[in-house]
């Protein structure tokens, strides 16, 4: 005979076999989105209903959900979203996973936007799932935001996602960045922003081979590696930034060894809070942990 399973005896069970397999930093929370997405209801409800038997069908489901994870795919594509920046943005393997990182992006870009007269226009360029260009959208409904990425899929992804959060006024444009014609075609059909977004593939094909098995088996390879150095992308896109941005800033994620191969003049680390202060030019701005993982140019700073 099966074993009767409750909420609280299925979910001890599997924080101590997903501990002992070693597949997951966080079990406890794993368990409980796993099994809250099987039953169809929110976390809350599992610790409400603890004494609740699943039923046959809905144990077998979420077994099905655990042997997944187990051979190390990511929560997110498994459940098939993330919650980012308060948003439930969908995600398949055609997409990069959001990152709590990039959600400092998002405070900065406010931030920016604030000490900005009048903001028309940005650009979320490596738009992906779409993340970046949604929470800004959502945040200020009268900015004309124009998401770019080269791949079909992903972009079939980011308007989806704007569907279902009712951001409908987000334009989403098939380019591909490498190409320096890109960012002429951009800026004659759009014109000039006022901010420029962006957290491109910043890996180097070496720096991949060194990446968790999860993400390298599961998330797109196109979307975290810029090629053999890991700059390319990055440095496109800096060369070219002057054809896109008008007064205003650009803001790009990256990484420390990124930053030093990018090899810069020597620039300041400022807090995401000085944003007001920045000199024009390049700085490095800091994340949650202070260490320095966004890059900005200014164009010019604000009157008064
Ligand atoms: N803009 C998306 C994100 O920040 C995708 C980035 C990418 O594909 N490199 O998650």
């Amino acid at each position: 005979m099966n074993p009767i399973w409750t909420i609280k005896k299925i979910l001890l069970w599997t924080q101590e076999y997903l501990s002992n397999q070693k597949v997951t930093e966080s079990p406890s929370l794993d368990a409980q989105i796993l099994l809250a997405h099987t039953l169809n209801v929110d976390k809350v409800y599992l610790f409400t209903h603890y004494d609740k038997p699943l039923s046959p069908e809905e144990t077998k489901h979420y077994k099905e959900l655990i042997k997944r994870r187990l051979k190390g795919e990511p929560i997110a594509y498994i459940v098939g979203f993330k919650n980012w920046y308060g948003l439930d943005i969908k995600v398949t393997t055609d997409v990069l996973i959001p990152r709590p990182e990039t959600e400092t992006l998002i405070d900065i870009s406010i931030a920016m936007l604030q000490t900005l007269d009048h903001p028309k226009r940005v650009y979320d360029l490596f738009t992906g799932s779409g993340c970046i260009g949604l929470a800004i959208a959502k945040k200020y409904p009268d900015l004309e935001i124009i998401s770019v990425d080269k791949s079909s899929k992903a972009l079939e992804i980011a308007r989806e996602n704007a569907a279902h959060l009712n951001l409908n006024h987000i334009i989403f444009e098939e380019k591909d960045l490498s190409l320096v014609e890109s960012y002429d075609e951009l800026s004659k059909k759009y014109g000039k922003a006022d901010l420029v977004l962006s957290n491109p593939p910043y890996l180097s094909m070496e720096e991949w081979k060194h990446i968790s098995l999860g993400i390298q088996e599961y998330e797109p390879y196109e979307a975290l590696v810029s090629g053999e150095l890991g700059t390319e992308l990055s440095r496109t896109l800096l060369d070219q930034k002057e054809k896109i941005l008008d007064s205003g800033f650009l803001l790009m994620e990256t990484s420390l060894t990124q930053l030093q191969s990018l090899k810069l003049d020597k620039i300041s680390q400022f807090y995401w809070q000085s944003v007001g202060n920045l000199p024009i030019g390049y700085s490095l701005i800091e994340d949650m942990s202070y260490s320095p993982r966004f890059l900005c140019w200014r164009t010019f700073a604000e009157q008064g």
